[in-house]
């Protein structure tokens, strides 16, 4: 029996669930409120907090049996609550890589200099752009040593090394159960972790005290010519700066735009193209318009035929390779559009019998005394009575159609 069971709602897990199960349910939800995805969504940050908070002492076996026995009460005391600025970011960065380089990025704080997290961002591109080849400006919001006070956060001398945890940022507290004194450590609250105190009035007024302040720097993206959807652009060292922090990176990831006329499969291009039946069985041409606004006047040569649904190729017409002097294929597929009912007068029509392959010859025996009959179009509301393959029959199967629609 447990004595309250909030931390484990939090995480959405029984009482009773095991170390795995607990680490899990905290991974999911870390992931889903970390603030990197959330910055619009402020509930999501205190939601983080809590899962953080929760783990915190449900993932550490000693402090789970105190608060299993006392609850939160029992975990209380002595240096104060056991949750503050350690909380979210160390214990993220145990899932997600500790070193940096995660998407989460950001190392533990107990030991050495912090990396602070990658920024990422997605860089919309268009195929033009991955064609040709762009470089854009952007603006990027990051956090920088503050100029005025040389990041010391006041005053020279004004910075005093905090007295409660003696500057380490944590303090520990006994706690006696039973026969049984259990240590702890915990964030120390006069200093919030910082490891120093700064009194108000010697306060650097340009950054509060926070050492850092918030800098716009300009970034020249460039795209080059055939740079694949998904590949990242690293400018390494230019995220947040602060003292005693190693910058993470900033990184832009291609996310290449769906096309009006161009399918990209890697270094090559697809591109549907409708030509007219006289083109297709006469010849003929169609123009192109490629991704860097130039025209291909595409010939059918006469004797060529191209049929409904037919690929045909232009080398060397695709997407530049990246970092290479040469370029994939551009692949057409035919759509080839038949003419309308009476197109051409039957007298007409009779010139077609003189260039186009002879007729085959009749299926149908000629003991058969076969019943004449003509073809409709089919009226939307006889579709649904019937089921579809009905009409997936060839065309020359006529009779047999005929029959089945009247079943
Ligand atoms: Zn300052
Ligand atoms: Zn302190």
């Amino acid at each position: 029996m447990v004595k309250e069971s909030k931390l484990y709602d939090i995480l959405g897990v029984a009482p009773e669930a095991s170390d795995a199960q607990i680490k899990k349910a905290y991974r999911v939800s870390a992931l889903k409120y970390h603030p990197d995805k959330n910055q619009h969504n402020p509930e999501a940050a205190e939601k983080f907090k809590d899962v953080s908070h929760a783990y915190d002492i449900l993932s550490d076996p000693q402090k789970r049996e105190v608060y299993d026995r006392y609850g939160e009460e029992g975990l209380s005391g002595g240096g104060g609550p056991d949750m503050g600025n350690m909380g979210a970011e160390a214990l993220f960065s145990q899932f997600f890589g500790g070193g940096g380089g995660g998407m989460f990025g950001g190392g533990g704080r107990p030991s050495g200099p912090r990396k602070s997290r990658d920024i990422v961002h997605a860089l919309k591109v268009t195929l033009e752009d991955l064609y040709k080849g762009k470089v854009s400006k952007l603006a990027l919001t990051r956090s920088s040593i503050c100029q005025a006070c040389n990041g010391v956060g006041g005053k020279d001398g004004s910075v005093k090394k905090c007295s409660t945890c003696n500057g380490t940022g944590s303090v520990t507290f006994q706690r006696s159960m039973g026969h049984i004194i259990q240590q702890f450590q915990t964030v120390c609250n006069d200093c919030k972790g910082e490891g120093e105190v700064i009194k108000d009035k010697d306060r650097c007024k340009a950054c509060a005290g926070k050492k850092t302040i918030t800098e716009k720097k300009i970034l020249e993206v460039h795209v080059d010519r055939g740079m694949a959807n998904g590949q990242k652009i690293v400018f390494a060292g230019e995220g947040d700066r602060g003292p005693d922090i190693v910058p993470g990176d900033v990184v832009f990831v291609v996310d290449e735009q769906p096309h009006a006329r161009f399918q990209r499969k890697k270094n090559d291009l697809f591109f549907k193209a409708k030509i007219d039946l006289l083109t297709a069985i006469a010849g003929g041409s169609f123009g192109i318009q490629q991704l860097d606004g130039e025209w291909l006047k595409v010939d059918i040569l006469p004797g060529e035929v191209i049929h409904p649904g037919q690929v045909k190729v232009l080398p060397g017409r695709g997407m530049p390779v990246y970092r290479l002097n040469s370029f994939g294929n551009l692949f057409i597929d035919f759509e080839v559009e038949f003419p309308t009912d009476n197109f051409a007068l039957p007298e007409q029509l009779v010139l077609l019998e003189q260039v186009l392959p002879p007729r085959p010859v009749l299926n149908i025996p000629d003991k058969a005394n076969a019943e004449e009959v003509v073809l409709q179009d089919v009226d939307p509301s006889m579709r649904q009575q019937s089921r579809e393959e009905d009409y997936d029959e060839d065309d020359d199967q006529g009779g047999e159609r005929a029959q089945c629609t009247s079943q």
